[in-house]
């Protein structure tokens, strides 16, 4: 399948010369998913060891999944609470350690592989309610003493007008290390540099129907195509369908919204925008929004839980922008797509073995864009010697969903919808 339109499909500077698998193929590792996870993976698997032999199949374009549609937020931390996990203190930190070396690993990786992917540093995490200025204010307390992690501070509304500012919006904690990418740049770049390696072959439009494992896995498309390997990474995430049962009961598939304005005047822009910065807020349903470096507003939000689009997305995401931005909902988006986020039930990743021959990870709960790259480093070690990070991952305790990942359950509809009401509620 080509790529859904999107900003970054419409932006793309990258294009990376792949086939379709229409042989069987022997390697050493083959990766299923060419998204960030899969495509990370592949990278530091050939860094570390370049006799290797790598494939990765993608059932689409590199990047077709989450990874090139997302808000383009490169953010630290998991989207659920690890410290209530069965971590000691030590693992805690190592855990946030781990998130924060997620940020700065993507931005080596710009810098040494020179990606074009409008990086730019600086980050607000806004307070909606009194109760969220409250939840800041002891969030980075937490940072600063428990973390010993400085690149965090605490904005009154006052002080947050010397970046951005929002009726909306109480107060916020600003974050020097986290920022903004073009995704789908990122990806393709680290792609680009793969596909210069003889050892490494990446795959298109190449769709996994199941696999055996044994000794060995062998994996077969959907065109009768086979692939052996000593070694498999499922990094299919949101979109793994019937591949594996027990991974897909442990996800939820839930969509999200994305608009890319671009024709926004600046003096318009600068009436809340004090520089180009990357804004989230703390709602359950959370906005998240940036001004990339060309001045063009992305911004997200939203959920469906059934899969049931608004009848009219841009005008469902500018209920939001109306609050936040006032006046600025009068502009046409240029345009507006969804995407699948895989969410877990502690919104913590899924990451682990299956047997001796198979790695996985996917759930990042709509926080993926910086972990991925990390993620795929630790599963480039674990392949080729130890990690001890994958041992913290694989103590989160994942409960399924109900429904066995077939039924999207009514009841859990409902659940979330409790969370959104809950939102409303909750503005005092
Ligand atoms: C709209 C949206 C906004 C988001 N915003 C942010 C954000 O601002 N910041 C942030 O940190 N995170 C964000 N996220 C989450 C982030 O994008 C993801 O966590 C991350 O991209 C996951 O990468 P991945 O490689 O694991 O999965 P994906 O990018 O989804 O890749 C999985 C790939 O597997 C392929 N695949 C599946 N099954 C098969 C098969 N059988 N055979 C072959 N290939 C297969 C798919 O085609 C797909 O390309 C957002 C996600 C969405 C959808």
């Amino acid at each position: 399948m080509e790529y859904s339109d999107n900003y970054y499909v419409r932006t793309k500077s990258y294009k990376v010369n792949t086939n379709r698998l229409t042989e069987s193929l022997q390697c050493d590792v083959c990766i299923i998913g060419g998204g960030l996870s899969g495509i990370s993976t592949a990278y530091y698997l050939n860094k570390i060891n370049p006799n290797l032999k790598i494939i990765v199949l993608e059932k689409n374009k590199i990047g077709w999944g989450a990874s090139g549609r997302n808000g383009g937020q490169l953010l630290h931390d998991f989207s659920g609470n690890f410290s209530s996990q069965k971590h000691s203190n030590d693992e805690q930190k190592q855990l946030w350690n781990f998130t924060i070396d997620a940020v700065r690993e993507v931005k080596k990786n710009i810098k040494d592989l020179n990606i074009e992917c409008g990086l730019i540093e600086g980050y607000l995490q806004a307070a909606v309610t009194r109760s969220h200025d409250e939840e800041l204010k002891k969030y980075v307390d937490l940072l600063n003493n428990k973390f010993k992690y400085n690149s965090a501070s605490y904005l009154s509304n006052q002080e947050m007008k010397d970046y951005f500012q929002s009726p909306y919006y109480k107060s916020a904690m600003y974050d020097s290390e986290c920022g903004q990418i073009h995704p789908l740049n990122y990806c393709l770049g680290l792609a680009k540099e793969l596909s210069k390696q003889n050892n490494c072959k990446i795959y298109e439009d190449s769709t996994v129907e199941s696999y055996e494992s044994n000794n060995q896995v062998k994996v077969k498309l959907n065109n009768g195509s086979t692939v052996t390997a000593d070694k498999m990474i499922l990094c299919c995430n949101a979109y793994i369908g019937n591949l594996n049962k027990e991974l897909r009961r442990k996800i939820m598939p839930v969509k999200t919204y994305v608009s890319a304005f671009t024709n926004i005047p600046k003096e318009e822009l600068n009436k809340f925008f004090k520089k180009q910065i990357t804004v989230g807020d703390m709602l359950f349903v959370l906005n998240y929004f940036r001004l990339d470096k060309d001045d063009n507003l992305i911004f997200g939000g939203g959920v469906s839980y059934s899969n049931v689009d608004p009848v009219n997305l841009e005008e469902s995401l500018k209920k939001s922008v109306r609050k936040i931005l006032p006046g600025l909902e009068k502009y046409k988006a240029w345009c507006t797509w969804s995407g699948h986020v895989a969410i877990t039930v502690n919104r913590l990743p899924h990451i682990g073995a299956i047997d001796n021959n198979i790695l996985f990870a996917q759930g990042y709960s709509g926080h993926g864009l910086a972990i991925t790259t990390m993620v795929g480093k630790m599963l480039a070690k674990v392949i080729s010697s130890q990690d001890s990070s994958f041992e913290l991952f694989r103590k989160f305790e994942h409960q399924n969903f109900p429904g066995f990942g077939v039924i999207d359950t009514p009841l859990l509809v409902l659940a979330m919808s409790y969370f959104k009401l809950k939102d409303l509620l909750s503005f005092k």
